[in-house]
Order: C-alpha cells, then sequence, then structure tokens
C-alpha cells in the first residue's frame, strides 16, 4: 500500500485523506442502484406472493367447502339446528375463513340467513380477500335433488395481509442483505484488483526523477493478465524507456555542443589573431613600399602636414630633397626590368643608411622618384646631407652599363627649405625642390641643386 505520508504521493493526490476513493464511489453507485432494484424485487415479489397467498387461501376454501358442504346440506334438510349451529361454528372457526353466510331456502317462507363473522371489526379490505359460493343440496331418493340454500364462504382478509406482511418483510431482508453483499464484494474485488495498482502506478511515476527512469514499474500481481492494467504497465515503461532514451541523446548532443561551441570560440580567437595580424600587415602595406621597403607617398603626405606644422609652430627649419635616378629608362632598357627593380631596392639602402636619424624620412614617391623630409636641416644642412647622399651613392658604386654621364648609378637631387614668408603649404616647398630637380637634371644630371 502507498503510504499516504510520502511527500511525493501527498503532492500528486493532495486530498487523499478526505476525498471519496474511486472504490468507495463504486460502492455508493453499486448501493444506490441495488436500492433501486431491491424496490422494484420487492414490488413484483410482493406482487406474486399476494397472488399466491389468495390462491393458497381460494384453495383452503375450496377444501373447507368440501368438508362442511354435505353436512351442512344435511343438517339444513333435517332442520336439526345444533348441528347446523356446530357446522356453521366449525366453518367459522377454520383460520382461512373470514366470513361465512348460509341461506336457507324454504317453499314459501322467506329465506332464513345465518351469518358468522371471524372479527366485529369491519375488514380492512374485504374484496381483496378470495369467496366462494356454493348451492346447497340434498338427494333424498335417487334422481330427485333438492336446492336447501346455499353457503357463501369469505376468505379472511386480515390474514392475508398478514401472511402478505410476513413474506414482504422476509423478501426486504433478503434483498438488503443481497445489496449489502453484492456492494461488499465489489468494493473488496475492485479495491484488490483496481485500486491498489492504481495506487502502485501513481506512486511510482510520483517518484520518477531522470535518474531513476531505469527503474521499471511492476505491479503486484501474481500472474498477467493482459488487462487494461497489464496494458498500463506496459504503457508507462514504454514511455519511460523512451523518455530515457531522449534524455541521454539530449545529453549527448548538449556535450557535442558544448564541444564544438569551445572549438568555435578556440576557432574564432585563432581568426581573431590572424585578422589583427593581417591588419597590422595590411597597416604596413598601406604605409610602405613593398619594393624597397620606404615610406611609401600617403607615409609621406601624412608625416609631410605633421612636420609642416611643427616647424611653422616651433619656428624651425624643414627641407626637403627631392631624388630622380639618371637615365633609369635606359637601365632598364639594358639590364632588364628585373634589374631595375633590384636598382631601385639597392638606392633606397644607401638613402636610408644616410639618412637613418630620427625625425629623417625617405620615401618612395613613385618610379625612380624619391623624397627627403629633413626636419630641423636649413638649406645649407640640407645641401650637405643632399651631397652625403650622392657621396654614399658613388661609394656604392652600383653599375650603369647605358647611363651617359657615368659608369655607376648617379641620381639628381634638388634641395629646397621651408620659407615662411612665401610659402603656406607644403606642397609649394615640394615644388621649389622639384624646380631644383628639373634644373640639376638640365645642368649635366648626377648634382645637387639649391
Ligand atoms: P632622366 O634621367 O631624365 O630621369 O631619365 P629617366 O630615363 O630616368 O627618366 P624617365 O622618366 O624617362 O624614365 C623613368 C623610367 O623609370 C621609366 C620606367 O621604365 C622606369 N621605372 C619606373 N618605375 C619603375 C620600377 O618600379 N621598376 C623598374 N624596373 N623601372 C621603373
Ligand atoms: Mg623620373
Ligand atoms: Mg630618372
Amino acid at each position: 500500500m502507498p503510504d499516504r505520508h510520502d511527500p511525493d504521493f501527498t503532492e500528486l493526490w493532495p486530498h487523499s485523506r478526505t476525498s471519496a476513493a474511486l472504490g468507495r464511489r463504486l460502492v455508493f453507485a453499486t448501493l444506490l442502484f441495488c436500492l433501486f432494484f431491491t424496490l422494484a424485487t420487492v414490488a413484483v415479489r410482493t406482487w406474486f406472493a399476494w397472488n399466491n397467498n389468495v390462491k393458497a387461501m381460494n384453495a383452503e376454501l375450496h377444501l373447507i367447502d368440501q368438508v362442511f358442504q354435505g353436512t351442512l346440506a344435511k343438517a339444513v334438510w333435517e332442520m336439526d339446528r345444533d348441528a347446523l349451529k356446530e357446522q356453521l361454528d366449525s366453518v367459522a372457526s377454520a383460520a382461512p375463513v373470514g366470513q361465512v353466510t348460509l341461506r336457507i331456502v324454504r317453499p314459501g317462507r322467506d329465506p332464513e340467513i345465518l351469518e358468522r363473522r371471524r372479527s366485529t371489526e369491519p375488514d380492512p379490505d374485504p374484496a381483496s380477500a378470495p369467496s366462494l359460493h356454493r348451492d346447497l343440496a340434498v338427494t333424498p331418493y335417487p334422481d330427485a335433488r333438492e336446492q336447501v340454500g346455499d353457503l357463501t364462504i369469505v376468505g379472511d382478509p386480515r390474514l392475508l395481509w398478514q401472511r402478505l406482511w410476513k413474506e414482504v418483510a422476509v423478501i426486504i431482508i433478503t434483498q438488503v442483505i443481497q445489496s449489502l453483499a453484492l456492494a461488499g464484494l465489489i468494493m473488496a474485488m475492485f479495491n484488490r484488483t483496481v485500486t491498489v495498482h492504481v495506487r502502485h502506478v501513481a506512486r511510482h511515476l510520483s517518484q520518477l526523477t531522470p535518474a531513476t527512469l531505469g527503474r521499471r514499474l511492476r505491479l503486484r500481481r501474481q500472474r498477467r493478465n493482459d488487462d487494461e492494467l497489464d496494458l498500463l504497465q506496459a504503457g508507462v515503461n514504454l514511455v519511460q524507456e523512451k523518455l530515457a532514451t531522449y534524455l541521454q541523446r539530449q545529453h549527448e548532443d548538449e556535450l557535442a555542443l558544448a564541444a564544438s561551441r569551445d572549438q568555435l570560440a578556440e576557432l574564432v580567437e585563432q581568426r581573431t589573431a590572424e585578422l589583427r595580424a593581417a591588419n597590422v600587415r595590411l597597416e604596413a602595406l598601406s604605409r610602405f613600399d613593398p619594393l624597397t621597403g620606404l615610406a611609401n607617398r600617403r607615409h609621406f603626405d601624412e608625416l609631410k602636414a605633421v612636420e609642416f606644422n611643427r616647424a611653422l609652430r616651433h619656428g624651425h627649419p624643414l627641407s626637403v630633397l627631392m631624388c630622380d635616378i639618371d637615365h633609369f629608362k635606359a637601365y632598364n632598357d639594358s639590364h632588364g626590368h628585373a634589374m631595375g627593380d633590384q636598382c631601385l631596392s639597392n638606392v633606397a639602402i644607401v638613402m636610408s643608411s644616410v639618412f637613418s636619424r630620427s625625425g629623417e624620412l625617405v620615401a618612395r614617391l613613385g618610379g625612380e622618384e624619391f623624397a627627403i623630409l629633413l626636419p630641423g636641416f636649413d638649406l645649407l644642412q640640407a645641401h650637405q646631407a643632399a651631397e652625403q647622399l650622392q657621396a654614399a651613392l658613388a661609394g656604392a658604386q652600383l653599375a650603369h652599363g647605358a647611363s651617359p654621364v657615368s659608369p655607376y648609378m648617379t641620381i639628381s637631387i634638388g634641395v629646397a627649405e621651408l620659407d615662411r614668408a612665401t610659402m603656406d603649404r607644403f606642397d609649394q616647398l615640394l615644388q621649389r625642390a622639384d624646380q631644383a630637380l628639373y634644373r640639376a637634371k638640365s645642368q649635366g644630371r648626377a648634382r645637387s641643386v639649391s
């Protein structure tokens, strides 16, 4: 039996103590049905009992009639008053007789009526009792029949009702006992075969947790019946199995999801790092010339503005060298474009080695043109720096097989210094350096012009 104090069980069935259980409700229904059934049965059986009693009384009256009719007729014929009285009293004293009426007929005289009643009180329902009417005749000599009167015997209705009440009492008592026994039997059977198991199922289900899903429901029955309870047991076990499989799969999916989430996070982190590195590279690429490794024009444009403003703010000198390789087209033509690239790279190395101090910036503006930004250099210092570069390049002795000015690679340099009076934009300074470069070219190349 389930423990009703079990918290799970009480939660599942909170009113189990007070509410009517299934079995009790079934018993009430059975009792109600038995009550109606008893009433109907009592009515029918009473009706049969009444008819039987009437028949029995009728038979008794006939028996009495047979016993007394001859003697009564003889007493009337012989005018034996004492015998007549005695006979009539005997008939009236017989148990089933309620009333006896004897009518004596004599020719030329009014009929005489003699009557005996069992009770002086009026009968409860005189019409309900059976009655018997008989002509009394004598045969004084053969073939001569003479009627001397008639006899009416009426049954005793009180006796009839008395007998009926006794039988009805027995009927009611047996029916009630039968109904109560039936209800008790149904309750006991229902409790034994259904209620106990239903409670067991309810308790089993209330105690289920994901961890105990493997515990199968087993009804405590002696044998398999393949009935609804067995179906219920099989159904509960099937649901548990499916639920357990589902939960197991869900758990595995969760683990797999967590693993792939971690993997994804790792991947994202890795990709982010790669992206960051690529960004750094891209940033560098966007500011430096890939061939020579020098600052490109974009970087130069950024820094030139900064240096120009700083020079204006602090009143420091600022100079620029514009450099162009001499007869580079001819170099390409005679040495090949690849060698031309190599040459550009070598010139860049020489330039970087000469201008390596902080603030000095060497940039490749495009093709074989370079610009060198020299903050803090006045024109004279810038010119000296240009000469220094010329010397370094000459010292590098980069062969040029097609130059009309030298067997080695030479450059022309235009030098210009910022003039605050006439320049309010850096491009004006650059333009001035460009003009100087043009002059260096036209004066024969391989020189620096301020
Ligand atoms: P000049 O002395 O008057 O400066 O003559 P130049 O031949 O150097 O000048 P020009 O402007 O006629 O020719 C420049 C050449 O530089 C043309 C082009 O083939 C070459 N050049 C420009 N950029 C590159 C480069 O990246 N690599 C190589 N190999 N050659 C380049
Ligand atoms: Mg050029
Ligand atoms: Mg050139």
